[in-house]
């Protein structure tokens, strides 16, 4: 399936140090973006969908990196299903799953650690909710892993490995597992901040520093933040990717991007959910933390939209979250939602608006042209001009 989007006012490139792309068409040809920019009217004749954006931004699709994630559409935190789905309306085209830790009974002992894994990451393979990509099965480090684990691990395919929950006398002890997972090519994670789990200690600074994962998970606190002098420790003194939640502290996750741009190590900063959670389901979860950084924080906006993209795909070494020929074919049309102040879709979340998404593509497939079931409509009319398949790409959004 060919589709192109064509009449966009601005394109996003997910990429912080290079954030506009000229032109105004996307051309994907299956599941990838082949051309950025301009394009004759024939290469726009051959796809099979056409969308007109009327002069909305197109971003690439947003990638959540903590989501609760268990099995199928399901959280049993607050027992309720389709949001990941639901998620898909709010503009994220990619799921990273924050471990399976959700899962009612989930087993602690390394062979049924190493299952959940396995399960989860199978389970999400072949399987779009709404036409996200989730990426599932993150073994939970426990006492007892061996490091002939670790080889069964990555010969199943799971390639990301979550601390912070194991039955560890101190954080400290999950040292040696990193070591194995990272040696294996796998993605570490800890969770950072205080406890969100009744009885499990909290992780701060210099456990992170000792422990060196690629990933701090939530470290603006996940709910509750570490101490204030562990931000610039861990932006000066480590490489580790520094990842904030909107269910979060939300001042930390503001005095960080600071940090990070004054350090120049903005490649580090990463925006995530960590829902759902006790914090509830959050659709537009990624776009208020996106806004809350634009609009209070002197973040550049679309420095706050790689932050949600790009950043989070090179970290977790995924070809998604560039628009760019060869990456992905997962993007967002947005745009300013009716009846507020600003004029387009970078302006609004400037202003601290959420903004309208007015059509998604994610795999190349459009998955809903025209209105968004969870944010207020834009003020453009975003629309199927054209379209030679049997499809109404309404989304239910009526
Ligand atoms: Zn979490």
């Amino acid at each position: 399936m060919k589709t192109a989007v064509v009449n966009l006012g601005k394109i996003i490139t997910g990429d912080w140090r290079n954030p506009v792309a000229n032109g105004d068409t996307i051309i994907c040809d299956g599941g990838t973006i082949v051309q950025v920019g301009t394009a004759d009217a024939a290469r726009v004749e051959e796809c099979d969908v056409v969308i007109d954006a009327a002069g909305a931004v197109a971003i690439p699709g947003l990638i959540d990196s903590h989501v609760h994630i268990t099995f199928g559409d399901y959280t049993p935190r607050q027992k309720t299903v389709g949001f990941l789905e639901s998620y898909v309306h709010g503009g994220v085209t990619t799921a990273i799953t924050a471990s399976e830790v959700h899962v009612p009974g989930r087993p602690k002992d390394p062979a049924g650690v190493k299952a959940l894994a396995v399960a989860a990451s199978k389970s999400f393979q072949q399987w779009r909710p709404g036409g996200m990509r989730v990426h599932a099965g993150s073994v939970i480090l426990e006492p007892g892993l061996t490091e002939a684990d670790f080889d069964d691990l990555k010969a199943q395919g799971v390639w990301l490995a979550k601390a912070g929950f194991g039955a560890f006398a101190t954080p400290y002890e999950y040292k040696p597992m990193i070591q194995w997972a990272r040696a294996r090519g796998m993605i570490t994670t800890v969770h950072t901040g205080g406890s969100s789990i009744p009885g499990s200690s909290g992780i701060w600074a210099e456990h992170i520093l000792a422990l060196d994962p690629d990933v701090s998970f939530h470290v603006n606190g996940g709910p509750v933040a570490m101490p204030d002098e562990g931000f610039p420790r861990l932006v000066n003194e480590s490489r580790v990717a520094l990842q904030v939640c909107t269910a979060g502290n939300l001042r930390t996750t503001l005095w960080l991007s600071k940090l990070v741009r004054e350090q120049e190590q903005f490649d580090r900063f990463l925006i995530a959910t960590d829902t759902p959670t006790g914090s509830g389901i959050m659709p537009l979860g990624m776009l208020y933390t996106i806004t809350h950084l634009a609009s209070l924080a002197d973040l550049p906006v679309e420095w706050a939209i790689a932050a949600a993209t790009g950043n989070n795909a090179r970290t977790y070494r995924l070809n998604s979250g560039f628009i760019a020929a060869g990456h992905d074919a997962d993007l967002v049309v947005i745009d300013a939602c009716s009846g507020g102040s600003k004029d387009d879709a970078l302006a609004a979340l400037t202003n601290g608006d959420i903004v309208a998404v007015s059509a998604l593509v994610t795999d190349g497939v459009p998955r809903f042209v025209g209105r968004s079931r969870n944010t207020p409509e834009g003020i453009r009319k975003v629309r199927v001009a054209r379209s030679s398949v049997v499809q109404d790409f309404s989304g239910g959004a009526h």
